[in-house]
């Protein structure tokens, strides 16, 4: 770092205040307007001294996890601590921007490249001391762009090569810095993202009305033989595209497409329930539900609606929820819990073990069924630490009065290991991949007949 006169800086002053609405009200850093202003001045000054400037793009990995497991409040008190320690770590003399949820900038006057990478490994390794929330020890990590202003470059492409060299540092796996290449860019990672985004949104309201949204059910098969359950997992069709959930089930998220997505299977899922039961089987189909439709208060509602539309028993239904929304402690997401309980329908944690759930925590949760992610089972039997944790995680469980799934049981040697630790049923391509209605009930008459 260069010496050079400090001239007043509006994010340096260290007040709170905020008379003209330029500070980000939570971390008190500037916000996005006023920081495109300080990167166009900051620019400005650089260029007319002839002196180096440098842009620190820094973005949290993995936030939107810790944002699913803590709720939004959580969310903001990490985004608080991060924006302390990004405090204590910068230069003195830099501008700081939090240009996003999770995303900040520094912006650092007199800066040349050996200054910037000195100080992006100190913002990682202070990032990356644990912090308590919730009584969870959480290790947050981020990725670092930086970008060196060069020649005759203006502040919007600055700051554009420091996001794009941020994204690369995501790319490799996060928790690194990475510092942007010379030259000229062509195209631009986040517009490829944002376009195929709209492409899919546009995708998701096609299949809406035209009829392309189909559900599979995949059996959940108990170690007696009987059928425990089926899952209802969404399929989408449109403009002569198959599209995977995890590519249109975020989008839906953003959007709030998913909850119209989620009506339609919480009736779809309804109706093969019933079916199931005129053919004789009483088993529940399970179905997935997000986040944005339990912070709904009309979710009770859409849920009532389905069972009396398909004229099903609520115990006929099951609500697949990930870990962290059992933990979210809104009174809506609690009044819905409470209310599908209530009302008879049982309650599975799903993709158990991907969040940051709390064994507190777990004791108080309404759930009635525990389903490990595939993630513990993909690597079964070989590894024993993996196994050990499926054993005791089943016996905890068991004490709590919950069913336990393995999820992604691929072939024989799982399905024994998942047996082995005591799991009481197992769902996978081992059993069965996921089918249409149709071939699920010839599925469960052929297996009848065996
Ligand atoms: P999930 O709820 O954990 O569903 C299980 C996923 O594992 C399904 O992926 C299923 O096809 C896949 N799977 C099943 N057996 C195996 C196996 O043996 N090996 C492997 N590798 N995978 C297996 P799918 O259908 O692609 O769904 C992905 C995720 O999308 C679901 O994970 C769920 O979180 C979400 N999703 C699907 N349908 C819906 C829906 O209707 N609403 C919501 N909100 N989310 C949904
Ligand atoms: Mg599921
Ligand atoms: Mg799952």
């Amino acid at each position: 770092m260069t010496d050079r006169p400090r001239s007043p800086r509006l994010s340096d002053a260290g007040s709170p205040s905020d008379a003209d609405g330029q500070r980000d009200p939570i971390t008190g850093f500037l916000n996005r307007d006023a920081g495109l202003l300080a990167a166009q001045r900051a620019v400005a000054d650089a260029s007319a001294r002839h002196a180096p400037l440098a842009a620190l793009w820094l973005d949290i990995d993995r936030f939107r996890q810790i944002n699913d497991s803590f709720g939004h409040p959580g969310g903001d008190s990490v985004i608080v601590r991060i924006a302390e320690r990004i405090r204590d770590s910068a230069h003195p003399g830099c501008d700081l921007l939090r240009m996003g949820s999770d995303e900040f900038v520094a912006l650092v006057p007199g800066c040349d490249r050996p200054s910037a990478e000195a100080m992006a490994r100190r913002l990682l390794e202070a990032i990356e001391l644990p912090m308590p929330i919730d009584k969870i020890l959480v290790r947050p990590s981020a990725s670092v762009g930086i970008a060196l202003l060069q020649q005759d470059e203006d502040a919007s492409r600055l700051l554009e090569r420091a996001d794009r060299a941020m994204i690369e540092a995501k790319r490799q796996g996060g928790n690194r810095l990475v510092v942007s290449a010379c030259g000229r860019l062509s195209g631009r990672l986040g517009i490829q993202l944002a376009r195929e985004e709209l492409a899919i949104e546009g995708a998701l309201h096609a299949a809406l009305e035209s009829g392309g949204l189909q559900l599979a059910y995949q059996p959940i098969i108990g170690i007696d033989g009987r059928v425990e359950a089926v899952e209802a997992l969404m399929r989408c069709h449109a403009l002569g595209m198959l599209i995977p959930p995890e590519k249109f089930i975020p989008v839906a998220e953003k959007t709030g497409l998913i909850v119209r997505l989620g009506e339609w299977s919480l009736l779809q899922g309804a109706h093969c329930a019933a079916s199931l039961r005129r053919q004789g089987h009483a088993t529940r189909v399970a179905i997935n539900v997000s986040r944005a439709q339990l912070t709904s208060p009309t979710f009770l509602q859409a849920l009532h609606g389905a069972l009396i539309c398909a004229n099903t028993a609520a115990e006929q239904i099951e609500l697949e929820l990930t870990e962290s929304l059992f933990m979210d402690l809104s009174a809506t997401v609690q009044a819905n819990l409470r209310g599908a309980r209530e009302a008879g329908v049982a309650l599975a944690i799903d993709d158990f073990g991907t969040g940051y759930s709390s064994l507190a925590n777990l004791k108080d949760l309404p759930a009635t069924k525990l389903k490990f992610d595939r993630a513990f089972i993909g690597v079964l039997p070989d590894d024993r630490r993996a196994f050990a944790i499926v054993k005791a995680m089943t016996l905890l469980a068991h004490d709590l009065g919950m069913l336990v799934v393995a999820e992604g049981v691929e072939n024989t040697e799982q399905r024994a290991a998942c047996i082995a630790a005591g799991v009481d049923a197992t769902q996978g391509y081992c059993n069965a991949r996921p089918m249409p209605e149709a071939a699920l009930l010839q599925w469960m008459k052929t297996r009848e007949g065996q």
